[in-house]
């Protein structure tokens, strides 16, 4: 159909004779619902333009790091100025203490921090620390919640709710991940059966406190309660993997909203400001076991990077300007209501999950709260769907698993182009 992507598919081709697929993370490959990626050129606001001149709103949005838009003039400008002054030193700047500072004070539960250069860091950190803290070595982590990519987070889960983990990925030894124990989000028993089996040996829960890995799944009532509640009840520690909702749902991330305090948080995406930053944090008598001041070993050559860490603090910074966080609600519930009229409109089974300015779109009859629902959602659907908004012009996460991402960028204007054609996939 109209959409000309010949440049694009030109140089997947010559990518792939030396990238792995031609990208450098699977999801930009499409693989999952055919045809070409667009590359992009360039960024602006919520829209992005690509090598064959196609412009698109974009909700992708680095999947979830730019909750300003591309190219915020704060953000550049704050590059800009430390660019000049140097991009790298490996000795400590007073910046990385005012980035730790302004995360202390949004997120109360981290008392301290360390800084990193990815989510994947991040949560592979913080389950070191949890087990050395603790001196256990098991872990407990849901189904359909991705931390990154450490080795000891790739399994799925077994059949049964007390299996033992399997690798997801070749290459991940069975014994890194027998200490992995995989239960089900929003299923307190399936959690409490990992407790009454091995309470304790298990170091810490690691959970995304709002699922995002899987589209956009709300813990119910009394969930995350209740991991804290076991948690405390065996000596565990509980780790809420924030590096999605961390400054995007609310300027304290989702603890602020559920009021439940977490031991540790890992935090990536938007406190980078586009660039790469991870950090996990939290109580100081934790934190104080990282090394150097404590044992726990852990390092990085280019953390604390200046530029990244100029980035993130500008972001911050400007999402504290009064009604930020107002405005991104107020674009996503007017996207949620407006894909919501479409669906009832052209009668198709679905619906819209939300938190703040992440939402999730589901081709399911029924609400979807785990991850089952989400597997029982009719995920073929997507597919024509995804292709039908990108020839449109909209520029979706390619899968059914992914989050859609708003920006403080997207007005009504975008957001009524996302949904003309969400409106014309679903009536044609
Ligand atoms: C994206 C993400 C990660 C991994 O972060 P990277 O920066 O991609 O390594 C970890 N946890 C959650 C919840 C994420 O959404």
């Amino acid at each position: 159909m109209g959409l000309d992507l010949e440049r694009s598919a030109q140089l997947l081709e010559r990518g792939c004779r030396r990238l792995p697929g031609g990208v450098n993370s699977p999801v930009r490959a499409y693989r999952g619902v055919g045809g070409t990626p667009p590359f992009i050129i360039r960024g602006d606001g919520c829209r992005v333009v690509d090598e064959d001149g196609n412009h698109f709103v974009d909700l992708v949005l680095s999947y979830g790091p730019l909750i300003l838009g591309h190219g915020h003039p704060d953000v550049v400008a704050a590059v800009k100025d430390a660019l000049e002054r140097g991009t790298a030193f490996g000795a400590p700047t007073e910046a990385e203490i005012r980035l730790a500072e302004a995360i202390s004070e949004r997120v109360p539960s981290v008392e301290m921090v360390r800084l990193v250069n990815s989510g994947t860091e991040a949560t592979m950190s913080a389950l070191r620390l949890a087990r050395a803290a603790t001196e256990r070595d098991g872990f407990v982590k849901f189904n359909g919640c991705y931390h990154g990519h450490g080795d000891a987070f790739l399994v799925k889960a077994g059949s049964g709710a007390l299996t033992f983990g399997a690798p997801d990925s070749p290459g991940v030894p069975e014994s890194v991940v027998r200490d992995t124990l995989v239960a089900e989000f929003n299923d307190l028993d399936s959690v409490r059966r990992h407790f009454d089996a091995r309470g304790s040996e298990i170091a810490a829960i690691f959970v995304e406190p709002v699922a995002g890995n899987m589209g956009c799944v709300l813990p119910q009532p009394g969930f995350l309660e209740g991991l804290r509640e076991l948690c405390d009840d065996h000596g565990a520690l509980l780790v809420f993997d924030e590096v999605m909702t961390g400054f995007r749902v609310a300027r304290g991330g989702y603890q602020e909203i559920c009021g439940v305090r977490p031991d540790l948080t890992t935090l990536g995406k938007v406190i980078g400001g586009g660039l790469p930053v991870g950090a996990y944090g939290g109580r100081k008598d934790l934190m104080e076991q990282v090394s150097p001041a404590g044992e726990v070993y852990q390092a990085g050559t280019l953390s604390g990077n200046p530029l990244a860490v100029a980035a993130g603090l500008a972001a911050l910074e400007a999402l504290d300007r009064p009604g930020a966080y107002d405005a991104l609600e107020d674009a996503g519930a007017q996207l949620q209501s407006g894909l919501e009229h479409i669906l009832d409109e052209t009668s198709t089974p679905g619906c819209v999950n939300r938190q703040g300015s992440m939402l999730c779109l589901y081709f399911s009859e029924r609400p979807v709260s785990s991850f089952q629902d989400v597997l029982d959602s009719d995920r073929a659907r997507f597919t024509p769907f995804f292709h039908h908004l990108l020839e449109h012009g909209v520029l979706l996460p390619p899968s059914p698993f992914e989050a859609w991402f708003l920006s403080r960028a997207h007005d009504t204007e975008a957001l009524d182009e996302v949904l003309d054609g969400a409106r014309s996939a679903l009536t044609g």
